[in-house]
């Protein structure tokens, strides 16, 4: 193996909120910690799905937006300086003869680790992306796949593609903030929540079924106007637009660590209570860890981090006893703060 390769004590795959959590808690127990997250960022669902959504189920926090959470995820994440890899997908695991793991991104990049803890959710996440040729010009610009900021829409004439919940959601999100907002649905019946959609019919969104987005028309690297079809009699609409959202869905793919001989229960990994799957070395946390009475929350997730934290430490040092450690008298914390 490469000499320059450092050894971790703990390697987190995936850094959405239990990732990030479980990264602070091992700092806490002083293990060596290293994050690696497949997106751009961090956080996980909660930037890429709901940054604007109230979370409000969270032990001591009323409500707090998707956006705020996770800034302060992340904060806290960064108290014992983890080493943080973002925009790489961990794909092979090699069990060493000395016990310890190789783990390789797609990318070809190689990290040596004592125990990994896989925080992945269900799997990388991607979106659907339109299939209308040259649409990929426009990301830079005004074709988008997500919502970060609803104010970045403010007196703007908004396309939105799709039917489903977050596509019925945004129009009514945007409705009393864009100039104008327009939905194309492929499809005659909108399958979101009944009243989401009745709130929509009843807006002054402009809703386009049974109708397809089929061209882009750009000027100066950015969509002017899109081009509708009329899925029943084939009749062309043209919508000059300042913006295009697309929500066709999403694809979450836990790829090859499906392969890595872990024990599956429907699409999930089998854990025992504490945390570690089938193979030694190996835990997993949040929405991709399967136990009996399993709830795919956060605060679930917030309790499992530690856990698996724990008895990773044991696995590494099995003299080393198990401790409950409160932030409130953990030294290194205090002097932080103070
Ligand atoms: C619309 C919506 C609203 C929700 N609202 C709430 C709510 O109000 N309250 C609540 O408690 N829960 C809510 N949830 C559920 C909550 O978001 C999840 O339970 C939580 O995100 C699980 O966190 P996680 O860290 O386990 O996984 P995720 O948030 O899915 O993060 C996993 C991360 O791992 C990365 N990853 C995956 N595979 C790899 C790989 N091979 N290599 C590197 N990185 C990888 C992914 O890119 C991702 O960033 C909601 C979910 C949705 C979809």
């Amino acid at each position: 193996m490469e000499k320059q390769l450092e050894l971790y004590d703990i390697t987190i795959i995936g850094g959405g909120p239990v990732g990030l959590f479980t990264a602070f808690y091992s700092g806490m127990r002083e293990m060596k910690t290293k994050i690696i997250e497949f997106l751009p960022f961090l956080g996980g669902k909660v930037p890429y799905f709901y940054p604007e959504k109230i979370i409000r189920d969270v032990g001591g926090i009323p409500h707090v937006s998707g956006e705020k959470f996770t800034e302060n995820l992340i904060e806290q994440a960064k108290t014992f300086d983890p080493e943080i890899v973002l925009g790489e997908q961990v794909t092979e695991m090699e069990k060493l003869e000395d016990g310890t793991f190789l783990l390789t991104s797609k990318s070809g990049a190689r990290h040596h680790t004592k125990t990994v803890v896989l925080a992945t959710g269900y799997g990388t996440l991607k979106s659907v992306k339109l299939t209308i040729p040259g649409a990929e010009l426009f990301e830079d610009s005004n074709l988008h796949y997500s919502i970060r900021k609803l104010e970045s829409y403010r007196d703007k004439h908004v396309l939105i593609s799709g039917g489903g919940n977050s596509a019925v959601d945004w129009a009514n999100e945007l409705e009393p903030i864009a100039a104008k907002v327009s939905l194309v649905y492929r499809k005659s019946a909108f399958t979101g929540f009944e009243s989401n959609v009745t709130r929509m019919m009843n807006s002054s969104v402009d809703v386009f079924n049974p109708y397809e987005l089929t061209e882009l028309e750009g000027k100066d690297g950015r969509i002017a106007s899109a081009f509708i079809r009329q899925v029943e009699d084939g009749s062309i609409h043209q919508i000059p637009v300042d913006a295009v959202i697309v929500n066709h869905g999403f694809q979450i793919d836990l790829g090859s660590i499906a392969g890595w001989g872990l024990t599956m229960k429907q699409g999930s990994i089998q854990v025992d209570e504490s945390m570690h799957t089938s193979i030694p070395g190996i835990f997993a946390v949040g929405d991709i860890a399967s136990y009996s009475g399993k709830l795919q929350l956060i605060a679930g997730g917030f309790n499992e981090g530690p856990i698996a934290v724990n008895h990773a430490k044991l696995h590494i040092s099995p003299k080393d006893e198990l401790e409950t450690i409160y932030s409130t008298n953990y030294a290194p914390l205090t002097e932080k703060y103070e």
